[in-house]
């Protein structure tokens, strides 16, 4: 809460002289944070702080595919395989669910509706990873928060960005709500029980990568939004 500014003239004539002047301690001012965070973005540190992430995750699995008995990978998919950038800031960092999505790079963009169309490209540096895992004959899974009526379109989405296969993709079932951690954690541990041992698993949410089922974990770098 904000409070300011001079006496009301005439109170006390010390005042006028000496005027006073008091602010409460400004809380994060949510317009400040857009303008941070599309510097970010636009000045190059984020794909570079990015890139670096996934350099340590290439390294890791040269490191340790070789000698580890069914490797596999876990990836998430929006802001770790495929970029939403585009619709991100089409619609200044809000969510929004509903709505058409055709007048990019202008806003609104729905989000239903642009992940349908499957444009999002691939991050370069994660493709590279998923390369190695193929030539290292690592499997490679997808688990992601998308539900199981976006499968067509995020199938189609990732072959169009350049990643032609894998050897898992598991979605959400349509009517789960559940938290982020509470499904991804038990899928993990469903991939390790046919027998993978999952040597990294990577997101860019905290709950993308709680709660074991991994020997590694890479949290990627994103400040547009967060999922629970
Ligand atoms: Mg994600």
């Amino acid at each position: 809460m904000i409070r300011s500014s001079l006496f009301p003239i005439g109170v006390l004539a010390l005042s006028v002289l000496t005027p006073v002047t008091a602010y409460a301690e400004q809380p994060s001012n949510v317009g400040d944070a857009i303008m941070t965070a599309r510097a970010y973005h636009d000045s190059g540190d984020y794909q570079r702080d990015f890139d670096a992430v996934i350099l340590q995750a290439r390294q890791t699995l040269a490191r340790d595919a070789a000698h580890t008995r069914k490797p596999a990978i876990v990836l998430d998919i929006d802001e770790t395989t495929l970029s939403n950038w585009d619709e991100i800031r089409a619609d200044d960092f809000g969510y929004i669910p509903n709505g058409p999505c055709d007048s990019l790079p202008k806003g609104p963009c729905g989000a239903v509706a642009w992940e349908q169309s499957g444009r999002a490209p691939a991050f370069v540096s994660t493709r590279a990873l998923i390369e190695d895992a193929y030539n290292q004959h690592v499997a490679v899974f997808f688990v992601t928060g998308r539900h199981e009526n976006e499968r067509a379109a995020t199938e189609r989405n990732l072959r169009a960005a350049g990643i032609p296969r894998w050897d898992g993709l598991y979605l959400r079932p349509d009517d789960s709500h559940v938290r982020a951690g509470a499904y991804k954690t038990p899928t993990r541990a469903s991939i390790e029980a046919k027998g993978y041992t999952i040597v990294e698993s990577l997101g860019d949410q905290p709950s993308d990568l709680t709660g074991g089922h991994a020997e590694h974990t890479f949290l990627l770098p994103n400040p547009f939004y967060r999922v629970p």
